[in-house]
This record gives structure tokens, sequence and C-alpha cells, in this order.
């Protein structure tokens, strides 16, 4: 499949596909229907849209290596079901298949029938794993006219239960004559201009294409659709919160911000910072409300930039609220707030679940009428009860946290009629592609520049027994000097921190870890326990006893990760560092660091983890986000946080970043010529994007 040329493009014959084809049911004995179902395939149209995971060489039987997954093309040459011999036994098929290359030993399990269907004879397409030794392990298998043909490569799909690869391959070739009637979505022009390939001949190629070229340029235009309709859903959202209420316009002189940004600040802002407070600065002034996302590592000095925009609305006489997720951190954006502002005297106030009710109904009256312009808090801000009488700013502090619906709930504490300029900060250091995708619907500014004074965390890696006690003594060491040290508990459940949620096991583990290094290597010092089990009382308790030097280690679960604040602390050692991922490790070493004095992150772990070492050599989040990105794509079994997208079909980021650029481009093109792809050549674009991501004018994607 070549890419066609403009001309052969623009002078194509009018094709009308035969919809009625596409949308015929399947139709399938009952068990392949159940395992249809159960994949989502319940039309034609599904199925040639259910496109292959991989493209595999058949691989021939010398060739094969113990512990390899292959596929290969075989001749049955004698086959027999084994009797089972004891109870709970898995009912065996032994074949002995060959190829020209030689013969082996293929076993089939739990399908006892085989034995009769395969004759001698037969000729199959086998996928599953080489044991080594001449014998082979079936996972999937088909006759090869099942499986359209005796093909050098064979296209691998998502099976279940009762449908497999090889019988979805089988399926695929008996309606490749449909592929003619795939719709196509894209308007001719965009195709023509970027010598884009049918849809339908992208399908085709993915699934039957010969070589590895051919699958990789329909690869590019199904890749290219999925990111299309990624920004399309995203710009269309945008489009809509624009045209809808207009924000409160904040274009008085500077007064308050002015002067705090001149005399309280007690330290000079980055440049990083100064460009993103002159950005709000304008964006403020615009009825056009403010959409942007504050990206910048912990520490990097975000809520300074949060706050001018606060500030900015206070001077006007409005009122700004940020939203934090957990309690914790509310406070301590209270408190950093309460710092920073100096001797400037604004109202603040922080609402959060504990907030007593008497103080709690004092504080929605003052919102309410106004005479509080300044409030920090949790989820609370959102309820319905909390009635502001002007909101001109808010600022979401960890958005990607925050459902959708709680964003629109905040939207709603603006006055009537009105929509918030808001400000989404995220700590968490995403690559540009996925930013892109998560969050093309903001504007977005990093922070790259560490604020003066903080230095990066030395860090090593830390692997057996010589080098861990080592690792003590250095700990021991800043001890003695008077600093105090964080140990980190691994995550003892897979998929912990995926559900937020820490398990009674990690807070057992850190509780024995606690009990060890108080009885062992760290006998001489204060240790104080930290774990998501404790009561909010002594988590505060263990906090504050760390905060005032009053505890030199803090042995800690990754509750530690919504931020304390202990300049004092300068190392850290992570245990079993390798089950974390690389943001988190990250986050967590940015714990350390944040004093005058040099500091010291151990990880503890394997040596060849390409994680670990990641860290011990970089220390730009946005960077090592990147490695994290690339080394996910490679396989690496990676600890739990995802960063939540990437869950594309086809597209493959970072290695796709040209195509996100382009169908970012196209997207934009799009939207700004037919906001609501309203125009009859936008038709099937229009359903398709219906089709993946709801309707443009009904809810927000999820993000
Ligand atoms: P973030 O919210 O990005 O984690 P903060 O705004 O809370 O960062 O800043 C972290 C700490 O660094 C705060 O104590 C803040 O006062 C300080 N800080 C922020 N910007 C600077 C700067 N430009 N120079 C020195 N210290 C800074
Ligand atoms: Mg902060």
């Amino acid at each position: 499949m070549a890419a066609p040329s403009r001309a052969a493009l623009l002078g194509a014959g009018v094709r009308t596909p035969r919809v009625s084809r596409l949308r015929r049911q399947l139709e399938l004995p009952p068990k392949a229907a159940e395992g249809a179902a159960a994949l989502g395939l319940s039309t034609i149209e599904n199925l040639l849209e259910h496109v292959p995971r991989a493209r595999r060489e058949a691989r021939t039987v010398a060739a094969l290596s113990a512990g390899e997954t292959a596929t290969v093309l075989v001749e049955v040459r004698s086959i027999a079901a084994r009797p089972v011999r004891r109870r709970g036994m898995r009912p065996l098929v032994e074949a002995t298949v060959a190829d020209a290359t030689g013969p082996m030993q293929a076993t089939f399990f739990n399908q006892p029938w085989l034995a009769k269907r395969y004759e001698p004879g037969t000729r199959l397409v086998l996928h599953g794993k080489y044991e080594g030794r001449g014998r082979f392990r079936v996972g999937n298998h088909a006759t090869t006219e099942e499986a359209a043909a005796a093909a050098e490569e064979v296209s691998h799909y998502a099976a279940s239960e009762g449908l497999s690869s090889t019988q979805i391959l089988a399926l695929i070739a008996a309606q490749r004559p449909v592929l003619r009637d795939v719709l196509e979505p894209l308007p001719g022009r965009l195709r023509a201009r970027l010598r884009l390939a049918g849809r339908g001949e992208a399908l085709e190629a993915m699934h039957f294409g010969s070589g590895a070229q051919e699958v990789e340029r329909g690869r590019e235009r199904l890749a290219f659709d999925e990111l299309l309709f990624v920004q399309l859903a995203l710009l269309a959202r945008r489009a809509r919160e624009e045209s809808g209420a207009a924000a409160l316009a904040l274009t008085g002189a500077p007064s308050l911000t002015a002067r705090w940004l001149e005399h309280e600040l007690p330290f000079a802002l980055t440049a990083d910072q100064l460009a993103a407070i002159a950005i709000l600065r304008e964006e403020l002034a615009g009825e056009r409300p403010a959409q942007r996302l504050l990206m910048g590592e912990v520490g990097s000095g975000k809520t300074v930039v949060a706050l001018f925009a606060m500030l900015r609305a206070a001077e006007h006489g409005h009122q700004s609220a940020l939203m934090a997720p957990t309690e914790t951190l509310a406070e301590q954006h209270f408190a950093t707030i309460q710092r920073l502002l100096g001797s400037e005297s604004v109202t603040l106030a922080l609402l959060t679940g504990s907030t007593p009710a008497a103080r709690r109904s004092e504080l929605l009256s003052r919102l309410a009428s106004g005479e509080c312009s300044l409030v920090v808090g949790t989820h609370a801000l959102i309820e319905d009860s909390v009635r502001f009488r002007s909101l001109a700013v808010a600022v979401v502090d960890e958005q990607h946290r925050f459902g959708v619906r709680q964003r629109t709930a905040l939207h709603g504490k603006a006055p009537e009629g009105r929509a918030p300029h808001v400000l989404h900060m995220t700590a968490t250091p995403i690559p540009r592609t996925l930013a892109l995708c998560e969050y093309g619907d903001l504007d977005q500014t990093r922070l790259h520049e560490r604020p003066a004074g903080r230095r990066p965390a030395s860090t090593h890696v830390v692997s057996g027994e010589r080098e861990r006690a080592r690792a003590y003594e250095r700990i021991a060491e800043e001890l003695r000097a008077g600093r105090q040290a964080f140990v980190v508990c691994p995550l003892v459940e897979a998929g912990e921190l995926e559900e937020g949620v820490e398990s009674s096991a990690q807070a057992r583990a850190a509780t024995e870890e606690f009990e060890r290094l108080r009885a062992g290597e760290l006998r001489d010092f204060r240790l104080v326990l930290l774990h998501g089990q404790l009561g909010h009382r002594e988590k505060q308790a263990a906090m504050a006893a760390f905060a005032a030097g009053e505890a030199d280690v803090l042995v800690a679960t990754t509750v530690i990760e919504v931020g304390i604040d202990v300049p004092n602390a300068t190392v850290m050692l992570i245990e079993n560092a390798e089950r974390f991922g690389i943001s988190q490790l990250h986050q967590l070493r940015g714990r350390v660091g944040r004093g005058e004095h040099e500091s010291l992150c151990l990880l503890c772990g394997p040596k060849g983890s390409p994680r670990l070492t990641a860290l011990a050599r970089h220390d730009d989040g946005f960077e090592l986000a990147e490695i994290d990105l690339r080394l996910r794509k490679e396989g690496e079994l990676v600890g739990t946080r995802q960063s939540g997208t990437g869950n594309f079909q086809l597209a493959r980021m970072p290695d796709d970043e040209a195509l996100l650029m382009s169908a970012r481009a196209s997207a934009e093109a799009l939207i700004d010529a037919d906001p609501r792809l309203e125009q009859p050549e936008h038709a099937l674009l229009a359903d398709r994007l219906a089709d993946l991501h709801g309707e443009i004018a009904a809810h927000p994607i999820a993000a």
C-alpha cells in the first residue's frame, strides 16, 4: 500500500459504502458468540475494527528457542488424547507436528476432542510457548484454511475465553470483502493534505498486509484517527466552555499584588514563575475563563504563582478558592499562603471535613457575604451549602485526582452566569505527549527551575547487605550531625496505590520495620511511625514531632508523599524501591533537599534496574517522566501509579509524537472552522466522535 498521491486522492471516484453490511450481527456458535461478546464484538464492523495487537512472523520449528512464545505453521503427523490419571488433572492431547525444518511434540490442554478433529495431515497454525527439548505448549490453534492461508506473518488479536486469536483471524478473513464498506470519517481535503490512506485500506493493511512497512502505514493512519478524535473531544470541550459563561475580567491596576510581589515575598521569583505570573495577569484580565494547567514538581513554587492569581481576585474585591485533594495538603497550602502573605492582610480561611461545625457555619456566612476573600480547603469547598458572593478564581491542586463532576461543581460556585478563571496545579510531571492527550483542553505552563537554594539529592542505588549496612551508617552520621531522616516502606500488595488506599499489610510492614530499626541499626535515635491506618490525631502527632525535630527518623509508608516540609531532613531511604514507579520515587525524593544542607536519597533495590538508574542520574522530573514513558513502552514492569493515559490501542507514545502534533493541528483547524462539527462534510467525523467520546454537546470526556 503506497502513499496515494494528491492527484489520485482528489480524482478518486465516490465510493458509497453499504453500511448495512457493516452493521450486520456476527453469527457464531454459542461459545464463540460469548467470547465475541466479551471482546465487545457484535457486528461485522466491530470485528473489522478489532485490529491485531501484533503481527509476528511464523517461526520454524528448528529455530524455536526455549521459553519463546511463537506462532508456527505445521502439519499433524500423529495425535492422541492422553488418559487422565488423577482427579484434577487437565485432559491433554499430544500431537507430533512438523514443518520443513523438523518435528516437535505439541500439547493441547482441556480439549480432548481435538484428537479426533485434527487428523494426521491437517495443516495448523499454532500459537504458544516452546518449552525446549522439542515440546510446544499450545495456546491458540486453528487450521490454516481457517486462518487465511499460509501467511508467513500471522496477526495476533486480543482474544477471550471462547474466541481465540486464530479464530478471530479466520473470521476476519471471511469478512475481508466488507472492508470496502468501512466508513471514511475524515473529510477528503484533510486526507489529501496529509496524504492519508483510507480507513478501510488501513484496516486491511493491518489485518492482512504483507511486510512490516505496509502494516505500519495502516497503523499510522488508524493511530492518527485515534489521536485526532481525542484532540477533537478535548478542543470541542474547550470551545464549549469558552462559548459558555464569561469570567470576571480582572483588569484593574495592581495594588495589593504589586505591593506583595515587591515587599512581602521573602525570595526572588524564578524566571519560570515570573513568566507564569505574566501569562496569568494577562489571562485573568480577559472575559474568556482562564483554563490553565500549571505543572511543576513539588517545591517548584506553584503555590506562589497560584497565590498571585488569588490575590488578583482579592484586589478586585472578588474571591478565590484553592481546593486540595487531602486535608493534609489543604492545611499545608493554608500555612504556606499565610506565610507567603507576610504582612498583607487578606481575610483567609481554611475549610475541610474536620472544620468544627460552629466555625464552619461562621465561615460559610463570611464566604457568602464576601467578607472572606480567600479560602483554602478540600472537597468540602464544593458542597452545596458553600456559597460565594463573587468567586473569580479557582485553583485546583493535583487536578488529576478530581473527577469531572467535582470540577463542574466548582464552576457552579461562580456568580450566576459567570465562570471562574481556573488554574489547575499538578506536581506530577507528565511527558509532553501525554499531557497533550490528557490535558489538551487546558493551556499549559511548566515550572522547570528549582527555586534558589534547592539542591538535588544525591541518589544512590543500594544493593546487598554490605551496602545496606553502609547506608544505615550514613543515616546515623547525618542524624548525629543533627539532621533528620525518612525511611519509606515499600508497597506490599500490588495495586495499592492505584486504588489510593494503603493496605493494612503495608501499615503492618511499616510497623515491623519501625520496631526492627528502633531495636537495631537506629536504636540510638528517636523514631516515629507514620502510616495511613493511624488516626488523624496520631498522624498529626507523628508529623508534628518530626517537623519540630523531636524525632530524628520518620518511618513511614507513602503517606509522606502528600507533603511534609522539613528542611532539616537530609536523608531518605526507600525500601524495595523497584516496586515504585519512577515518578513516585522522584516525588518521594523531593521530601529531602529542601534546606541548606546536602541531601541524600538511598534507593534499596537491584543495581540493574533501569528505573533506579534513571533516578540516580537525573533530577529533572519532566526528563524522568519522558524516560519513564520510554521504559514503559519497552514493557518493563512498572510500579503502580499509572499516568492515566497511554491507553491508546494503536498510537504509541513517545514514538508517535509527530503524528500527535499533526492530529492536534488538524483538530484545531477543524474546531476553529466548525466548532460543533455541523457542516455536512464533517457528519461522519461528528458521528464517530460521538461514538467514541460522547456527543459534543453532552458531557465532557472523562479525563
Ligand atoms: P509547590 O506548590 O510547587 O510544591 P510551593 O509554592 O509550595 O511549591 O513552594 C515550595 C517552597 O519553596 C515554599 O516554602 C515557598 O515559599 C518556596 N519558594 C517558592 N518559590 C521560591 C523561590 N522562587 N525562591 C525561593 N523559595 C521559593
Ligand atoms: Mg505546594
